[in-house]
């Protein structure tokens, strides 16, 4: 597992296993993931997959631009892929009369296009090739040429900014594979449309890691969800005076607090001190606030609830940071 940034500017995360290479979630520009990949030494053209969290923009802001440049799938469920799709895609309302006024510009430039080009379009007329079609071009493994295939893509990309190669769809509590590794997906309590966690069980290996931020509280199926992990990413996101003390506004602060919001240093602790089975190689705290949380604070009292049980077994608590990748994590 790398962390390469964690924090309300951006999440990702890259989980290795064998041959099989995943990014979890996309949450900053295409460029600044490229980077911190190669920084930890990743290739970012052997990625396999993104796996999408949940839709808020720091979870997603990189997503597309990623996935159309290396051309892999996007994993993610069907109502997550539907929020974004929304929030990606520009929103107009029009009058009857402007739409009318649309129609009649396109019918034009329609007309413009199939003149300029006679009956270039697969013989079709006038028409020009329906974007929309995309998916099948690509799919259907047809003999139109690689720099025909990606014409349509940069047209389909302009008409359509929600477009991505591949979506997979995958449900929270049921498992699937991608290539060595097996993912469990499990909802997470959070103002989203249908947020996950995650457990990857690298087969040849047994080894487990799962993911868990973005969470209001820990409800019992997360906690049944976290049990014989080798790497936890846990969300430690805040600490509750200096959150009510903070410089955020009421209603933030509500947002954040709530069941559906982030979870704190102390209910962090809570989990770790009850529910954690101890058997942990290694302990990633994430998506610490910048204005909510010290590090430190986190680390101590994340420290303080695994107690005796830190050292010999393992349960190295580390701290994912916001601006830079976090060491490969490597079992
Ligand atoms: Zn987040
Ligand atoms: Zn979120």
């Amino acid at each position: 597992m790398t962390v390469l940034a964690s924090g309300s500017k951006g999440n990702a995360t890259v989980i290795v296993a064998g041959s099989t290479r995943i990014l979890v979630d996309a949450g900053m520009s295409c460029r600044e993931l490229m980077k911190r990949m190669v920084q930890v030494g990743e290739d970012p053209e052997a990625l396999d997959a993104i796996l999408i969290t949940h839709e808020h923009v720091d979870h997603v802001a990189g997503l597309s631009v990623l996935a159309r440049r290396l051309k892999i799938p996007v994993f993610i469920t069907e109502s997550t892929h539907r929020a974004w799709v929304r929030m990606v895609t520009p929103r107009s309302t029009m009058s009857y009369a402007k739409w009318l006024e649309k129609m009649q510009r396109e019918k034009e430039a329609r007309a413009e296009a199939g003149a300029a080009q006679g009956t270039g379009w697969g013989g079709s007329g006038s028409e020009p090739r329906d974007v929309g079609q995309v998916g099948l071009a690509l799919d259907a493994d047809s003999d139109s040429s690689v720099a025909e295939v990606e014409e349509v893509i940069s047209s389909k990309v302009k008409a359509d900014p929600a477009f991505l190669p591949a979506v997979e769809y995958f449900r929270a509590g049921h498992g699937f594979s991608i290539g060595e590794i097996d993912i469990s997906p499990f909802t997470i309590p959070h103002d989203a449309a249908d947020p996950c966690g995650f457990v990857f069980h690298a087969r040849s290996e047994s080894i487990r890691m799962a993911i868990a931020t973005d969470l209001g509280y820990v409800p019992p199926n997360v906690k049944m969800a976290l049990k014989g992990l080798d790497v936890l990413l846990l969300e430690s996101n805040h600490d509750l005076e200096m959150l009510k003390d903070g410089p955020y506004p009421w209603s933030v602060k509500q947002r954040v607090l709530s069941r559906v919001g982030h979870l704190s240093n102390a209910a962090a602790a809570e989990f770790l001190l009850r529910d954690y089975d101890g058997g942990a190689h290694t302990i990633v705290l994430g998506h610490l606030s910048e204005q909510n949380n010290l590090p430190e604070l986190a680390r101590l009292t994340a420290e303080q609830a695994i107690g005796g049980r830190m050292g010999l077994l393992g349960n190295r608590v580390v701290l994912a940071a916001q601006d830079v990748p976090l060491e490969p994590i490597c079992l």
